[in-house]
């Protein structure tokens, strides 16, 4: 431990982030790097504790409480504190193959772990883990390290996000031949086209690892639907081994009166053609679905929605209003969520934070249904009848009552449908013959990541559901350790 007393002696410091009302003005990243004797104070708080229960990456009630890949913290904040930042960034890179894209997006569960957060501001891990990897861009410590043995061994990944770029850097680092497919035009998953840019880069973060992988020897084909463009039993000849990390990319529905208006969309709709007009034209070709001017209600409170909020906020439309069915969470933990639980208390996360700075409060109305869409005589959105509800218990099962007589309407020429995806698409898991589990994952057990097909392995939120870059990145290591073993018999793969 770096200094015994940092954490009676520093407060919680986070890196300035540019004002909601500017931000909205850009796409670009909004927050700022921190100054390095900032950062070394703040690594000076961690209490290198005996149980580091920041690092541990333990499910409880179905939720991470440290860090699910297992991030040596304790060791990376003393090392920052001391100034080693070289040190520091060769021990992230022990357990993250991307800590450039985590310590940009993860939500930090190590943090609700954190000991010192029981009674003091958590140490402020995740910005720590981004300053570290941003300085090793930046001196050029970075730099492709190809295998210096290839085996000759040839596997396809398919599907380039979090997991399927994790299996294959280390897959290519245990020295096999490795091509990645991805049927978007551009790599990264939802990395590139889910993720907004303003909280992820793409050109100058996103692609910059992708530039690396391929300089270490990394095969990428994009615009390749595997299973369509490419059939699977080809895929089979020509491969010895396949890893499978498509996500889980089909989005829940809301079949209700009024669902074939024009105007409603489902948020990937919205998010990927914004980004990939921003990239192909800074937007310039408008072949982006655009909220200027209308009136928005997003359906659904979670990180994908809040990506609705902030992106329609940058378009400039005239009102948002984004719904979430369940109660507003406590301010401060409730008894049943005790460290070192995720804590699950109220916030604002950025959308939130834009929208109440423009329109003067949170844009969230919490407890409400969406009963129908009414249309104009053009076919169009106009607006959205709600209903509130109250949680009730029946024997035994929780679900929404509605509350008579809190009918209402809201204005709406944009609706985006922002409530949870429902597992992996079918079609290649079935021309591939891969059995799925109870909830149409691909079924393949943690830590083994092998499916009912010998050879092919899954590995992400195709086989977990939708979950985080962290968990995929878990994953995908996972899965390129146990291919690897099948491939030689044995690994040296973390
Ligand atoms: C809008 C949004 C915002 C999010 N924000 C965050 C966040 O801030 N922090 C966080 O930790 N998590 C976030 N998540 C969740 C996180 O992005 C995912 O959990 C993670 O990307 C999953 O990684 P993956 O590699 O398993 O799959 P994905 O990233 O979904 O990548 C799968 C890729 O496979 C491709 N593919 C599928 N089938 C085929 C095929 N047959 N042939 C070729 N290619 C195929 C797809 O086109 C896709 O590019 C967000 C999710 C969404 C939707
Ligand atoms: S990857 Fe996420 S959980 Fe792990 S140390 Fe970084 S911010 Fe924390």
């Amino acid at each position: 431990m770096g200094k015994p007393t940092g954490f009676l002696e520093y407060p919680r410091e986070l890196p300035l982030v540019h004002s909601p009302a500017e931000r909205i003005h850009n796409w670009s990243e909004f927050h700022e790097h921190a100054e390095e004797k900032q950062l070394r104070t703040q690594g000076a708080r961690c209490m290198d504790c005996g149980v580091p229960f920041c690092h541990t990456g333990s499910l409880i009630e179905g939720m991470a409480a440290g860090c699910p890949i297992n991030n040596l913290i304790p060791e990376w904040n003393d090392l920052v504190y001391r100034g080693l930042w070289r040190e520091a960034l060769d021990r992230l890179h022990k357990t993250n193959n991307f800590p450039e894209f985590t310590g940009r997006v993860c939500p930090a569960p190590c943090e609700g772990s954190c000991v010192l957060g029981i009674n003091e501001p958590p140490v402020t891990i995740k910005a720590i883990e981004c300053a570290i990897v941003d300085k090793g861009f930046e001196e050029g410590w970075i730099v492709p390290e190809p295998p210096a043995v290839r085996t000759g061994k040839k596997v396809a990944v398919i599907g380039s996000g979090p997991a399927g770029l994790s299996a294959a850097a280390q897959l290519n680092r245990a020295g096999h031949w490795v091509t990645v497919f991805e049927r978007a035009d551009r790599i990264g998953g939802l990395l590139m086209y889910g993720i907004p840019n303003m909280k992820l880069d793409k050109r100058e973060v996103v692609q910059r690892r992708i530039d690396l992988l391929k300089a270490e020897g990394v095969a990428f084909v994009t615009n390749c639907e595997v299973g369509k463009d490419y059939p699977a039993d080809k895929l089979r000849k020509q491969f010895d081994a396949i890893v499978l990390c498509g996500g889980a990319t089909k989005p829940r529905d809301l079949p209700i009166e009024g669902r074939q208006l024009s105007g409603i969309h489902y948020a990937m709709e919205f998010l990927h053609a914004n980004t990939k007009s921003l990239l192909d034209s800074r937007l310039a070709d408008g072949a982006y679905i655009s909220a200027k001017g209308k009136d928005v209600v997003v359906i659904g409170g979670g990180d994908t929605g809040t990506d609705c909020v902030g992106t329609s906020m940058r378009h400039g439309c005239k009102s948002l209003v984004q719904f979430e069915i369940l109660p507003v969470p406590p301010l401060t933990r409730a008894a049943d969520n005790p460290w070192p639980q995720w804590p699950k208390v109220y916030k604002l996360d950025y959308g939130q934070e834009e929208a109440e700075a423009i329109f003067g409060k949170d844009p969230r109305e919490y407890l409400i249904n969406t009963k129908k869409f009414v249309g104009d005589a053009n076919g169009r959105v106009k607006e959205l009848h709600t209903v509130r509800v109250e949680w009730v218990k029946d024997n035994g099962r929780i679900f929404p009552r509605e509350v008579p007589g809190t009918e209402r309407a809201f204005p709406a020429q944009l609706v985006l449908l922002a409530m949870g995806f429902l597992g992996p698409e079918n079609q290649l898991l079935d021309q591939l013959g891969v059995e799925k589990d109870a909830r149409s994952n691909a079924k393949a057990e943690h830590g083994a990541f092998a499916t009912s097909v010998p050879g092919v392995f899954a590995a992400g939120d195709m086989r977990r559901g939708q979950s985080l870059v962290v968990w995929a990145i878990n994953e995908g290591r996972g899965a390129a350790r146990e291919c690897d073993r099948y491939l030689m018999g044995d690994t040296q793969l973390p």
